[in-house]
């Protein structure tokens, strides 16, 4: 059974409808890349699964759960660790207490996200709003792995950020896949390392699954079709 099934699932945001029929699945152990272009429901599919936006029609289920009627801080506790849009860290808080604040027990300690991030431990001390964009990344990434989730998601996972800074992102990613088989739902621009570490990708259009596959099979065609580039 799939650790994260969305199944036919629509949401709106008031009277605006924004999914329709988005269908997709991450395995236990899988990276999944949440693909299409601007506007067409990546973010507000992601917001869906957070149950930050209800599920109007269709289901999620989660680690065997339905999650139609779970409010979002049940989702979180059930084992989803979010990193958003925009990264959000908490400004005021140094980076150690950013990391502690969202602390639950598990494999995942100040320790081990220091080894993943080296800049987060130089960092400690200081106020999250110090930090450079790509700190903020990896504080945000670091903050969501001390939830200990069995999914991560990363919504733009290295949007805005110096192409040396995005290397270290994405170094990162492929490290948690191989080291300790996260499951993970990804979303970013970046075509080419997006289907390097991804094991499968699911596209969108206008709110609607239009093809899921594997990312070897991201061929020219599917891709100018999707993603027009
Ligand atoms: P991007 O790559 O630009 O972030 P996306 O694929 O994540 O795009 P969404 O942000 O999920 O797309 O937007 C999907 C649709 O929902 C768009 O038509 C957008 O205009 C609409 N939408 C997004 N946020 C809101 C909102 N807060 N209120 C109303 N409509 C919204």
């Amino acid at each position: 059974m799939s650790l994260l099934s969305l199944t036919n699932v629509a949401t709106r945001y008031g009277a605006s409808q924004a999914l329709f029929d988005v269908s997709l699945t991450v395995n236990a152990g899988e990276v999944v890349a949440l693909m299409g272009r601007n506007g067409m429901g990546k973010t507000t599919t992601i917001k869906t699964i957070c149950k930050m936006l209800p599920v109007l029609s269709g289901t999620v289920h989660f680690a065997g759960q339905d999650l139609s009627n779970e409010p979002s801080h049940r989702v979180a506790r059930l084992g989803m660790g979010l990193v958003p849009e925009g990264r959000r860290c908490f400004p005021n808080l140094s980076v150690h207490e950013n990391l502690v604040a969202a602390a639950r027990p598990g494999q995942w300690s100040i320790n081990a996200v220091h080894q993943l991030f080296p800049k987060l431990e130089e960092r400690a001390g200081q106020s999250a709003s110090l930090l450079s964009g790509g700190e903020q990344q990896m504080l945000a990434i670091g903050r969501a792995l001390m939830t200990n989730p069995r999914l991560l998601i990363l919504d733009e996972a290295t949007e805005g950020l110096a192409p040396l800074v995005r290397q270290e992102i994405w170094t990162a990613i492929a490290q948690l896949k191989r080291e300790t088989g996260l499951a993970i739902l990804v979303v970013d621009k970046s075509l080419k390392e997006l289907s390097q570490v991804a094991d499968r990708a699911v596209m969108l259009e206008r709110g609607c699954t239009v093809w899921a596959g594997k990312t070897d099979q991201l061929d020219d065609d599917v891709i100018t079709q999707y993603l027009g580039v």
